[in-house]
């Protein structure tokens, strides 16, 4: 697995220096860092089987998808993960529930 991102930092030629050189590779690294996170979660939700079901063995059916921010290391970061329901007994189920709250990352169903 391989993921590339990219960023662009701008530097000034008339203010070029170690030090201004220095903040615009960190900039740089930040942006690209939150960059990656982001598609490091596109990457895990792809990797969630597609027909699954509820524990109850109901079919689930898509709700839309649900924002949320988190603060991480390499900064603020929004993401949308997706929501679903079940037919059956209406349980509502929101994707990466688990990785988001810190805990293992739960790729399998059920
Ligand atoms: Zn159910």
């Amino acid at each position: 697995m391989s993921l590339s991102v990219s960023c662009t930092v701008n530097v000034s030629v008339e203010d070029i220096s170690v030090n201004s050189l220095e903040k615009a590779a960190l900039t740089g690294a930040r942006e690209a860092g939150r960059r990656l996170l982001q598609a490091l979660f596109e990457l895990v939700e792809r990797a969630i089987p597609k027909h699954r079901r509820c524990a109850c063995g109901g079919r689930l059916e898509s709700r839309g998808r649900v924002e949320r921010e988190l603060m991480t290391l390499v900064g603020d970061i929004l993401f949308s993960r997706q929501k679903l329901r079940c037919l059956n007994c209406g349980r509502a189920i929101l994707l990466m529930k688990r990785l988001v709250c810190g805990r293992d990352v739960w790729l399998r169903w059920g």
